[in-house]
């Protein structure tokens, strides 16, 4: 099936309200344009070099999300080309974006990372420690909390991926229960093409699809 098919698709099976962000890494700006025709307004891009070289060819046409790890001294030029950023996972990061924001006058949308399955090598905070680094982000300038985000463990079975959704959907409503200053819990980010439609049951209202879009990588 063609980038349109595929994408008429998944619009079709998934409710109204959940966004969708087509997973661009190795795709081609041709293949991204396709996207944005069938209807993509957001594509996430996991590294800044290769974010950098398409967003000069997609300026004004598509919202850029930041959806891979961020080194402290890429928060540059991450906050120069990025429309929101939902892997922060420290403070040390958040604070980096905040200050290099300043200088632009902006104000940078961040999703907190959380390693839901408290893999050792994986990127994001664990479970335990969000609502602290959202309460000590929440005192930072120019970098506005507005949910979360999550990858799951890889399983051949996505259905295992449940319990680390409904963690983190659980960690969600219990933070915007909190409801702690100057934090809009509005987003929560789980699912790629194999596990989005089991994401979506448990409550994510953003989805990440790449190969389900474009094809095997
Ligand atoms: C690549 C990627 C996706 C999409 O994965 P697919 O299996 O291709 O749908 C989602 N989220 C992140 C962080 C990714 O790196």
């Amino acid at each position: 099936m063609s980038i349109k098919e595929n994408i008429k698709q998944i619009k079709k099976e998934l409710p109204k309200n959940i966004i969708i962000v087509a997973a661009t890494k190795t795709r081609s700006v041709d293949e991204i344009k396709q996207a944005i025709e069938a209807g993509i307004d957001i594509i996430g891009e996991n590294y800044i070099q290769e974010a950098e070289a398409k967003s000069n060819e997609l300026k004004g046409k598509v919202k850029l999300h930041c959806i891979g790890h961020i080194q402290t001294n890429k928060a540059k030029k991450a906050v120069e080309i990025f429309d929101m950023i939902e892997t922060v996972d420290s403070i040390k990061l958040a604070k980096e974006i905040g200050k290099r924001c300043q200088s632009l006058n902006k104000i940078m949308p961040i999703l907190i990372e959380i390693n839901s399955g408290k893999e050792p090598n994986k990127d994001g905070v664990m479970p335990e420690d969000a609502e602290q680094l959202i309460r000590d982000i929440s005192t930072l300038k120019n970098i506005k909390v507005k949910g979360l985000m999550t990858m799951a463990p890889f399983f051949d079975n996505p259905e295992k991926d449940r319990p680390y959704f409904k963690l983190t959907k659980t960690l969600f409503d219990k933070i915007k229960a909190l409801n702690p200053p100057n934090i809009d819990m509005e987003i929560l980010s789980m699912g790629m093409s194999d596990s989005y439609k089991i994401a979506v049951e448990e409550g994510a209202n953003m989805v990440r699809i790449g190969a389900k879009i474009f094809g095997k990588r």
